[in-house]
């Protein structure tokens, strides 16, 4: 077994790692000299910490203080305090935030005074402050607790995290893992994403209990697994993220509709839209081009949509109302899990609402569809259909090839297509009045 808690940590000294003030954001190098210079510990801590020891550029600089969150709010003008079950200041910087935790003190027992709580195992409120120590103990992997000290430029490891990030090996701080993802659910899935980003393996005493523990994460208020999911899957890492997540079952507690018809066949075809979508998005971060949690979401849920759509198809309706009911049917099933703002859900079921209406190409109605605002998004979602043998890669070509050519061409290219193909007629599409995300 590891040795997990040291009495004194392993300090490394400025000549013993790599970890130079230039490789740090001037805004974090603010903050913690202001925070020193006001009397207060400051450390460099967590995913910053980590990702500078592996020569990695930091997404973001986290800092971590003796300091009570008002008494960061009197040192910083741009400041705000912000969360309730995990308090913490966010110092702006124009586009930068700089966020600052004051230690927590750890353990499984509450307070008397409500700061820290604890439901069924779950901490559901973490105010109490504590030392450095404790701060560390309660951090999730041993490679995310590291401190870069800005008093003396050292790095100080309670946890055996250098051994680990050395190792490539994620583990979960202290002696219990099932019991630290008891406390906060959402490490499961903080590991699925580090290991992903970071490239290591779960070390197996903190693997084997995902396969078991997914549940837990339906005790999670669905905003912050909408936040999370966005973590995992629109930073990059989708494809990789959406394969482990499968892989220990906890995707079916996240989508449970998707889930349980991805191991379906279409056609003699395993289902490979939602891979594939991810994949797609991957690519489009890469290339830094624009994603939004609006087309990801309708990638998720697109194949329950499909499903319940071709059924009321069978039955007597026309296919822009029976989007609207299947649209509504995956939404209203999501929700409870995973909450999608309004804003996102909106735009989501545009993209749906859309793909039927793409299919229809004569007349006037090609030149309102490219009008629409969410044309091009709905575009992209039909292309990908389109990639995995959905619909007939003929349709997608034609509307690649009408926005590309002048309005002659145009003209000629709606005169010559057949009237609403495979789809009732003479019914108004009932999308076009389709407002909020109820
Ligand atoms: P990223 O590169 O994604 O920012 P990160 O490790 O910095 O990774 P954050 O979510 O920014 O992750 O959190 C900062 C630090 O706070 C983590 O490194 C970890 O020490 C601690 N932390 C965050 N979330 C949890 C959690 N759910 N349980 C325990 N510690 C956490
Ligand atoms: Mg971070």
């Amino acid at each position: 077994m590891y040795k997990t808690t040291s009495p004194s940590p392993l300090i490394i000294p400025r000549s013993e790692h790599r970890i130079s003030r230039a490789d740090i954001s001037e805004n974090a190098l603010k903050v913690l000299y202001r925070l020193k210079d006001g009397g207060y510990q400051a450390y460099l801590v967590g995913g910053g910490v980590r990702d500078l020891l592996l020569g990695r550029e930091p997404k973001d600089f986290d800092v971590a203080t003796d300091a009570t969150p008002e008494q960061v709010r009197r040192i910083f003008r741009n400041c705000r305090l912000i969360g309730r079950r995990f308090r913490l200041a966010h110092v702006h910087f124009g586009r930068e935030i700089v966020e600052v935790a004051t230690f927590r003190g750890g353990g499984q027992d509450e307070d008397t005074d409500g700061e820290r709580r604890i439901h069924n195992g779950m901490i559901v409120r973490d105010n109490r402050y504590g030392t450095r120590e404790e701060d560390a103990l309660r951090r999730d992997f041993s490679v995310n607790g590291l401190y870069y000290n800005i008093a003396d430029f050292s790095v100080i490891d309670y946890a055996g995290g250098l051994d680990d990030l050395r190792a490539g090996r994620l583990r979960l701080i202290g002696e219990d893992p099932e019991q630290r993802y008891r406390e906060d659910p959402v490490r499961m899935l903080r590991a699925v994403r580090f290991a992903c980003k970071l490239g290591f393996n779960l070390d197996p005493s903190c693997e084997r209990p995902l396969f078991e523990l997914g549940h837990l994460l339906r005790d999670i208020p669905p905003a912050r697994l909408f936040e999370e999911v966005l973590k995992l899957l629109q930073t990059g890492l989708g494809l990789c993220v959406f394969e482990k997540l499968r892989h220990y079952r906890l995707f079916a507690q996240l989508f449970p509709a998707t889930d349980a018809l991805l191991d379906h066949e279409d056609h003699n075809f395993p289902i490979t839209f939602v891979s594939r979508g991810l994949e797609n998005t991957d690519r489009r971060i890469r290339e830094e081009k624009p994603v939004t949690p609006a087309f990801l979401f309708a990638v998720l849920l697109w194949e329950p949509v499909r499903r319940r759509f071709a059924q009321l198809l069978a039955g007597d309706i026309a296919a822009n109302e029976a989007m609207l009911l299947a649209a509504g049917d995956a939404f209203a099933r999501q929700r409870p899990l995973v909450a999608i703002p309004k804003r996102f859900a909106l735009p989501m079921r545009e993209i749906w609402s859309l793909q039927p209406r793409l299919e229809r190409r004569e007349g006037k109605r090609p030149y309102r569809l490219v009008a629409h605002p969410r044309f091009r998004a709905a575009y992209d979602f039909l292309l990908l259909r389109a990639e995995v043998g959905e619909v007939d890669l003929a349709l997608a070509d034609w509307w690649t090839r009408f926005q590309a050519v002048n309005d002659h061409t145009r003209t000629e290219m709606t005169a010559g297509t057949t009237k609403g193909k495979g789809r009732r007629r003479g019914r108004r599409p009932a999308m076009e009045k389709e407002t909020a995300g109820t």
